[in-house]
Formats: structure tokens, sequence, C-alpha cells
């Protein structure tokens, strides 16, 4: 038996608990992982709360991702003992996700956890990490470079947000943080970010088109803010668009790209494909520093995760939260 956190849905409505699971209650797969940390981002807490239908069957363990050791396999690709690291594929909503002692999952989902990251900083990163990463890789794509000019990152004091700008900073790149929590301004500045824009001066409806700023941006917010990120970028800039913190929404004009041929890229990070995946984590392992990575990141043991969970979507939650659930 081992701990998991469960979801259910009765006809009184949704229910969630930390209940004792044993091994037979595991979904189908070819690979069992014994989990070492799992995290809490913002879809988790969606998920618990019940706040978006993100779970598609019940009852459902929570969490879109985890890191741990391979303890039996039947696909060739792994064999225990391996360390691995799953973001998405939709592990946590329809398939029993990270938070429990153990995951039994199809191997193709797995990604092998390149040699300098740690199953704990694998879960420091997370799927927000690992987004801020595809965000990264779709800027470059479109030829957003570290001489380009400023970037700016939304939502910047979250889970996406911090890792955004701790990488773009390791890579070279002039990075504004837009945050909601200006008295965060030491941590983000701590993260590499050379400018400070309080969230309320992009809050308030604006023109189609604003004075030319941002060469490319990173957005977790979308709403608003994403349409006068759009107004502000410059002419032939990128925003990589991966989040909706702020709102479904997008308010906006066809201005920037039919005047200014402006960008937006979608970024996905549940179904990204393994290629690029594999690509993300080893420039991950490479790029981001592991020092400001911690500095961002706070441990909180499974107990407490429910009674947590809320705060996300009240924007109250700084950096990354990870959980330790067989730590190595
Ligand atoms: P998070 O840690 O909760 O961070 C979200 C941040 O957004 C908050 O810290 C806050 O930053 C800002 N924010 C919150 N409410 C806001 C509001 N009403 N208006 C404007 N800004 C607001 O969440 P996360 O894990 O980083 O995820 C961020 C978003 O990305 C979520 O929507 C998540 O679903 C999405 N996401 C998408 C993918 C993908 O594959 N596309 C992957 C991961 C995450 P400040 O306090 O600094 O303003």
């Amino acid at each position: 038996m081992f701990d998991a956190i469960v979801i259910d849905k009765t006809e009184a409505g949704q229910t969630v608990r930390l209940v004792p699971i044993a091994g037979d209650q595991l979904p189908e797969g070819d690979v069992l992982v014994d989990v070492a940390w799992s995290t809490l981002n913002y879809k988790d807490a969606l998920a618990m709360t019940g706040a978006s239908p993100v779970v598609r069957s019940f009852p459902m363990v929570p969490g879109v991702d985890f890191s741990g050791v391979v303890a039996e396999s039947s696909n060739p690709a792994f064999k225990p003992g391996d360390r691995v690291v799953l973001n998405g594929w939709g592990v946590g909503e329809k398939h029993w996700g990270g938070l429990a002692g153990k995951a039994r999952v199809r191997g193709e989902w797995l990604v092998p956890l390149p040699e300098g990251i740690s199953l704990r900083q694998a879960m420091a990163i997370g799927t927000a990490g690992y987004t801020a990463m595809l965000c990264v890789m779709a800027l470059e794509r479109h030829g957003v470079m570290p001489d380009s000019g400023e970037v700016v990152v939304t939502g910047a004091a979250g889970g996406v947000g911090s890792v955004a700008v701790a990488l773009l900073a390791a890579l070279g790149y002039n990075v504004s943080a837009v945050t909601g929590r200006v008295a965060e301004a030491d941590y983000l500045t701590g993260l590499g970010a050379r400018t400070i824009i309080d969230r309320a001066e992009l809050s308030q409806p604006g023109k189609p088109l604003a004075r030319e700023r941002f060469a490319g941006a990173i957005d977790v917010v979308g709403g608003v803010v994403l349409a006068n990120v759009l107004a502000a970028t410059r002419y032939r800039g990128t925003v990589a668009a991966c989040g909706l913190a702020g709102g479904m929404d997008l308010p906006t004009t066809v201005a920037p790209f039919i005047l200014r041929g402006v960008t937006l890229a979608g970024v996905d990070s549940v179904m990204c494909p393994t290629s690029e995946r594999i690509v993300a984590w080893q420039r991950l392992a490479r790029a981001l520093d592991f020092t400001r990575l911690e500095a961002m990141t706070a441990e909180l043991p499974l107990e407490e995760v429910i009674a947590i969970a809320p705060s996300f979507l009240e924007g109250k939650v700084r950096g990354r939260v990870i959980v330790p659930i067989n730590p190595a």
C-alpha cells in the first residue's frame, strides 16, 4: 500500500482525499515507476478544486508530472533503476498521475532524465519549467534571440514565469518581468529580471497598437494582459502564449499581426512530441542556473497539498512547489 491523493465525484459533488491505495488498483501501463518527487502546477490546482473540468474520469489521482525510478518495465526502452521524468500526456487528467507513491504509465510518455539533473531538480523544473523552455524554443524558432531586445514575461512570480525569467536571463536575454505582486521585485531581480513592470500597467484595455517595445514575450496570463503585450510588441516580434491564469479570452485586434507582422506562437506541453521534449530537457540541464532554480523552489509535504491548492488559483503561490514522495 502507498498514499495517493484521490479525486472522486459523486452526486453530492467532488471530493479530494489522501488515502492508502494498493498497487493492483493502478491503471494499465507497461512501466511501473516509484515516484520520487511530484509537484503542483496550476492545472493540478484546477483539478483538485474542481474549478475547471480538468479531470476527465473518476476516481483520479492528480499530478500532471513526476520524477522517479523505474521499478518494473515490459517496455524495451526502460529497465528497473532508470531515472525518468513525465510531463503531461493527460496524466493527472485521464490517467492516474504523480501525487502518489507509485505510478503505472505507458513507456512512451517517459523521458529519460538527463545527467546533471537530480530527481528533485526535475520536479523543481516540472511541467512549468519544461513549458517555459518550450516557450523559449518557440521564440528562437521565430528569430527572437538574446540580442533582439527586451523580452517580457507575464505572471512572472508564478511557476512558469519564474523559470522563464531565470532561463531567459541565463541565455543572455534582456528580461522584463510583469507581476501583480510588486513586493516580489527583489525575488524577480534575483532570478535575472532587469526591469519589473507592474501588472496594473497592462490590465486595462488599451489601443490596438501601442509604442513598440518588446522584441518577444512569454505569456502565461492571456486576457487583456496578452492583448496589451501584443499591442506593444515590436515589428516582426513574437509572443509565445501558454497560459490562461488571467482569463481564457483574448480581446485583441488583427492590427499587431497585419501591420507589424507580429507572431502569436501557441505552446502546448501536454501532447508535445517526444523528440521536442528530449531537446527541451537536455537544454534545461545545460542552460538553467540551478542556484536560481533552488531560490524559486519550496517543498510541501503530500499531506498539505490539498489544502494549498486554492491559493494557486488566487495567484498567491510564488515560484515552484515540489512534493517529496519517495525522495532520493
Ligand atoms: P502559477 O504558478 O499559479 O502562476 C500564474 C501567475 O499568473 C501568478 O503567479 C500570477 O503572477 C499571474 N496571475 C494570476 N492570476 C492572474 C490574473 N487574474 N491576472 C493576471 N495575472 C495573474 O501557475 P503556473 O503553473 O505558472 O501556470 C501558469 C499558466 O500557464 C496557467 O494558466 C497554466 O494552466 C498554464 N500552463 C500551460 C501549459 C501548456 O502546456 N500550455 C503548461 C504549464 C502551465 P504574478 O503574481 O507575478 O502577476
